[in-house]
């Protein structure tokens, strides 16, 4: 175990071990948070434990200080020249080389750069999904529907994989991205691990043991009971709540100050707006209530819905009926009222103010008309009205000679 494990506040663990067959652990780790790698080496006669370390040492220095994928990988191709350059330089054997899957973890962010079958996962609400794919011939089998994981797991050629660092300086580097958040759990591991025990089991203990150093151990014991037939290696990194609460906290202070503006904004947009709209409505809706009386052409009474003239050249009257009361019928007094134009609170409250004309008029006394409301009487005023123009226009005509 290494003092990093030991610090209570690290939320991780990295454990290799080398195993129960081989002299020697050729694998290699990288834990300084937020990056972490795991490096399995390959050649074997204590050559791929310098590959390896090669490769976590390269990638220690040129890793980005930024959650960059691009960067990361342009990392990990450093990393593959540095054992290329290795084995020029005589360090290892020729033909050595080593898998890496590396990944930075910050900021509610995840990032991987893969080679070879060496693999991420990712534990999130008690849920196990690997994020990396391999490169190795059982893998492509696998993915073109010829095997199955368990075949994979015991075919003759399940450690030959199909890209490594150490020979092409133009290696191809896989990239991931991913979102995490407070509570997922993240496994980099060696095939140590993954060729012992199934995904299954390794769920089971990445989800039953709290303590990311608990489930380390777990999973190396695991993999020795199984056989420990190759040198194992994991790191379980735990998104914290530290990790969780600075992502949290950076969204907030991005996104804050313009929702809370913008909430304010529509409150205050919603509020006068409201209180416009409510005003409108009480208004309009007391003066389409009202109701007026005047004289219009032919003497006869007509009753408007409304109320007289306009207000910023809104015609207030909305309808206008005639009824069945002839002015020339009605009292002086009745007319001297007719002639004010008087208002009421509604249409009923005008026509039974102007029955009351009709009982009071004693020309009416005979024949007495049931005071009513015609229908279509809106175009008999636009008529009336026209007709007044008219005539004052020859009024003018006339006066003018
Ligand atoms: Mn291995």
């Amino acid at each position: 175990m290494s003092k990093k494990q030991a610090k209570r506040s690290a939320p991780f663990a990295a454990v290799t071990h080398v195993g129960i067959v081989r002299a020697l652990n050729e694998d290699s780790l990288l834990a300084l948070p937020p990056l972490y790698a795991v490096a399995d080496g390959l050649g074997g006669h204590q050559s791929g434990d310098v590959a390896s370390q090669i490769a976590v040492n390269t990638l220690r220095d040129t890793a980005p200080k930024q959650l960059d994928p691009v960067a990361l990988a342009r990392a990990v191709q450093a990393a593959n020249h540095a054992v290329i350059a290795g084995i020029k330089k005589g360090a290892g054997r020729e033909g050595m080389g080593t898998t890496m899957t590396a990944a930075m973890i910050k900021d509610g962010k995840a990032v991987f750069a893969q080679v070879g079958d060496s693999r991420a996962y990712l534990l999130r609400n008690r849920s196990l999904s690997q994020v990396t794919e391999d490169h190795s011939v059982v893998a492509a089998m696998m993915r073109s529907g010829h095997l199955t994981a368990a075949e994979a797991r015991s075919h003759p050629q399940r450690s030959v994989i199909t890209r490594a660092l150490g020979s092409d300086p133009n290696l191809n580097v896989d990239t991931y991205e991913i979102p995490v958040l407070r509570g997922d759990r993240l496994l980099i591991c060696t095939d140590g691990l993954t060729s012992m025990i199934e995904d299954a089991q390794i769920e089971e203990i990445l989800t039953g043991s709290l303590d990311p150093n608990r489930a380390a151990e777990q999973l190396i014991q695991a993999a020795l009971d199984a056989g420990g037939n190759d040198n194992i290696s994991v790191i379980v990194v735990d998104v914290t709540e530290a990790q969780g609460a600075d992502a949290v906290a950076a969204y907030k202070q991005k996104k804050k100050p313009r929702s809370k503006l913008w909430l304010w904004a529509i409150f205050w947009a919603a509020l006068v707006a409201g209180a416009f709209a409510g005003v409108y409505f009480a208004t309009m809706h007391y003066i389409e209530n009202r109701a007026y009386l005047s004289i219009g052409d032919s003497g006869i009474v007509y009753i408007h819905q409304g109320m007289p003239g306009t207000f910023l050249d809104f015609d207030l009257t909305f309808q206008t009926n005639p009824t069945t009361v002839e002015f020339d019928l009605l009292s002086p007094d009745a007319q001297a009222t007719l002639n004010l134009e008087p208002q009421f609170q509604s249409k009923e409250e005008a026509l039974a103010e102007l029955q009351v004309m009709v009982d009071r008029s004693p020309l009416y006394r005979d024949n007495l008309p049931v005071v009513e409301a015609l229908e279509a009487g809106e175009d008999d005023d636009v008529d009336a009205s026209e007709a007044d123009d008219a005539e004052q226009d020859t009024h003018a005509q006339g006066d003018n000679p």
